[in-house]
């Protein structure tokens, strides 16, 4: 039996969440050979990973740390030392050491060369697989009990685990076919963390004027949008595509536009579009839904969770990464990125805990005990 994962003892790390954060938390573990376990719902990794940039997977930009937190804007000071721990550069490295072939786009945005979202899927589980990590599968995890001596209770829908840590790496609320469904930051509630309001990001935006929905299926790829205050001011200018849908709006110039009408809580605005040569003018749109939304706005509070090692304020020994958290990118490869270097950082700071013995752990590491609820 591989020592590492022998079954007397509680397992050092639970990743809850077999999505982005939580494979690259389990492929850090294990190359760490920080003993840990990762709990996904779903019967297969990464749904939501295999839907990106329509299956293509733009995975991160190809920029400095410095432009990377720049671009993300709001919460740029907390995101700061897991992007520089972790910066696209590291994640470009991390894939080219996996021998995948990699395609650069002018502006820097990064996708496997076959542009297929499964080659990264399969490269974590292929990693996963040889390191004898294991993984379970149709495994929704339903709750979490702190222990009273340090460590927590991992309950699943058919068995509990007992883990040393816990990191939380269940994704937004978008897409709940994809099993990210916000059953983290339930968890993170009622464990006393603050869970700001969830909302759209990166969607499209309604409107019911012919001149788009006529184009229903039409795509500008060198459109632009800008927010435009009452006063006539501009506040936010994107390029990049613009689609017209059945809907209304949406492409890479108008999902950076909503992200930044949703962050700054805008009720009057205008959005100025361009198609080709025309130009557009619309008031106030609305957003699509939050369950269609590529991101999802708002999370587990940034205040109870410190930033240099993504451990919980409120809790020690637990950790979240991701977008359970409540950061958001734009679009280009961030969103994949944060949820990476968020992931590092974590497991990183339970690696180093281990052998520094910082977190102390070594008592309890032998004994299999009895739960102790909190
Ligand atoms: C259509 C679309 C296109 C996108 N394109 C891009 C792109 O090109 N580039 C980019 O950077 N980002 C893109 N994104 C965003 C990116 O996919 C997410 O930000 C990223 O996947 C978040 O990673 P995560 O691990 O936090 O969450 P997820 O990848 O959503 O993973 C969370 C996982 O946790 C599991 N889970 C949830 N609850 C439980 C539970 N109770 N027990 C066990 N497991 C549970 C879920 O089943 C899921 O597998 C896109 C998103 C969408 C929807």
């Amino acid at each position: 039996m591989n020592n590492l994962y022998n079954t007397n003892k509680r397992v050092k790390i639970a990743i809850i969440g077999g999505g982005a954060a939580g494979m690259f938390a389990a492929v850090s573990a294990a190359m760490q050979k920080t003993p840990a376990l990762l709990i996904e719902r779903k019967a297969r990794l990464g749904a939501k990973v295999l839907m990106t940039a329509n299956g293509r997977c733009n995975f991160t930009k190809d920029i400095s740390s410095e432009d990377f937190i720049r671009d993300v804007k709001y919460s740029a000071d907390w995101i700061t030392p897991a992007i520089r721990e972790c910066p696209p550069r590291e994640i470009i490295k991390f894939f080219r050491s996996l021998s995948i072939p990699l395609r650069r786009m002018s502006d820097g945005r990064m996708f496997p060369a076959d542009g297929k979202a499964a080659t990264i899927v399969h490269a974590f589980g292929d990693i996963l697989r040889d390191k004898g990590l294991p993984v379970l599968t149709n495994c929704p995890v339903r709750g979490i009990t702190p222990l009273r001596g340090g460590g927590f209770v991992v309950h699943t829908a058919t068995f509990d685990i007992e883990a040393d840590n816990v990191i939380i790496a269940t994704g937004g609320a978008s897409y709940p076919k994809t099993g990210s469904v916000g059953d983290g930051q339930n968890f993170a509630r009622a464990l006393g963390h603050e869970i700001t309001a969830l909302k759209p990001g990166l969607i499209g935006m309604e409107t019911q004027e012919r001149r788009v929905t006529a184009l229903a299926g039409r795509r500008f790829e060198d459109g632009r949008a800008k927010v435009i205050s009452p006063e006539g001011r501009v506040l936010f200018d994107y390029r990049g595509e613009v689609d017209c849908e059945k809907f209304g709006l949406s492409g890479g110039a108008i999902y950076n536009c909503q992200r930044y009408i949703e962050h700054e809580g805008l009720k009057n605005f205008t959005l100025e579009v361009w198609f080709a040569k025309e130009r557009l003018k619309f008031e106030n749109l609305r957003s699509r839904p939050l369950k269609e939304a590529i991101v999802t706005i708002g999370g587990v509070s940034l205040a109870d969770v410190d930033s240099a090692t993504m451990q919980s304020k409120k809790v020690p020994g637990l950790y979240f990464a991701g977008e359970v958290l409540d950061i958001d990118g734009p679009t280009g490869g961030y969103n994949l990125s944060l949820a990476f270097a968020t992931a590092s950082k974590a497991v990183s700071h339970i690696a180093r805990g281990e052998r520094q013995g910082s977190l102390n752990f070594a008592k309890r590491r032998g004994g299999h005990q009895k739960f102790q609820r909190m």
